[in-house]
């Protein structure tokens, strides 16, 4: 899922994301509570008839940047208290409220609201933590179940599973969560300050306690490499703001690898940014004039590369779905991580 963090996917129009291969973006709770105001989107039709965008949207709970806000933050039984960012007003987010915002948004899919936290921290705060977010849990879905969608149509539930650092706690909470009716589950929580490694470990202590017939979605995680090795630990969803981030800092992912379009190697080159894509920006241009577009600033630049961006990722995506059908995963994954190298002097997850 691309995202959309203030109802639009930067730079990008409902068909560039269409011609990129999107079927589902993401969008914010948080920031779309604040600005413009989850009812007065509810009044202009929903997040859909808003952005023109006629895919599946999918909605976080807020939990997660509410918890980066750090040190505007008090976290009670009732919900959460916080300062907006943007005027530092005081703001209260409860397991209800989000539920209401996410109905008012009229997104496709809707996430509970969970106590996030960030590693590492003591095993007790750890378990409390994951504790509340299973009453939260509870709370957010038989709200949910008392609201209607500015369409009327009837939102698909996630639950969060939290559960820190600590495998056994992440395998309890999910199987804790699992005993809800619920239409999907999100994993939360991770790569917030452990090692890939120990990541992935606990993805894995999640999935496998969670049913295999409902949908797991991997929360806010994905270098090119994360999303190949998260499908193969049987995740389906994910959602990243690298690609768009890192758009527009220059930073191109290619089939060959990350791309600095800054540079100095591409001055004169007349190569498109990857010859194995097919999005306008590798079809027209060459790395020459895109290196120039940004240099110079240019809003072209921006929107070049991040439609790039989102197609190598809708392509890697695509591609993964083919493989999984024939039954091929793990050498398709080790055939793009053979081919996806570390190039250009680049690390390849710039930050
Ligand atoms: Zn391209």
């Amino acid at each position: 899922m691309p995202v959309g963090t203030q109802g639009t996917v930067k730079g990008l129009t409902p068909s560039d994301l269409r011609a990129a291969g999107t079927r589902i973006l993401l969008s914010n709770t948080y920031h779309l509570m604040l600005r413009p105001g989850s009812g007065l989107i509810r009044s202009l039709g929903g997040l859909h008839r808003l952005m023109a965008w006629d895919r599946p949207i999918l909605t976080d709970s807020g939990g997660y940047q509410v918890l980066s806000l750090k040190g505007l933050v008090n976290v009670r039984e009732e919900g959460v208290e916080f300062r907006s960012h943007l005027d530092g007003a005081p703001e209260f987010l409860s397991p209800e409220r989000s539920m209401e915002v996410q109905a008012d948004l009229g997104s496709d899919i809707a996430v509970t609201l969970d106590h996030a936290v960030l590693l590492p921290l003591d095993a007790a705060a750890q378990r409390e933590a994951g504790e509340r977010t299973l009453r939260w849990t509870e709370r957010s879905l038989r709200h949910a179940r008392t609201l209607a969608t500015p369409g009327g149509y009837r939102q698909l539930l996630f639950a969060i599973v939290q559960g820190g650092g600590d495998p056994a706690l992440r395998r309890e909470m999910a199987e804790r969560t699992a005993h809800h009716a619920c239409d999907g589950f999100a994993i939360g929580g991770l790569s917030v300050g452990e090692t890939k490694d120990e990541t992935w470990s606990l993805a894995r202590a999640a999935v496998e306690a969670l049913p295999p017939d409902r949908p797991r979605y991997l929360m806010g995680m994905g270098t090119p490499r994360d999303l190949l090795d998260g499908i193969a630990c049987g995740i389906d969803l994910f959602d990243c703001v690298l690609p768009t981030r890192n758009a527009r800092n220059g930073m191109a992912f290619t089939s060959e690898g990350p791309v600095n379009i800054r540079n100095a190697a591409h001055t004169r080159s007349d190569r498109p940014l990857d010859p194995r894509c097919s999005c306008e920006a590798c079809a027209l241009f060459t790395r020459a004039y895109l290196r120039h577009l940004h240099l110079a600033g240019e809003m072209l630049a921006h929107r070049m590369l991040t439609l790039h961006n989102v197609t190598f990722y809708q392509t890697l995506m695509e591609a993964a779905r083919r493989a999984i059908e024939r039954g091929d995963l793990h050498s398709y994954a080790r055939e793009c991580t053979e081919r996806y190298r570390e190039r250009d002097g680049d690390p390849p997850e710039p930050a």
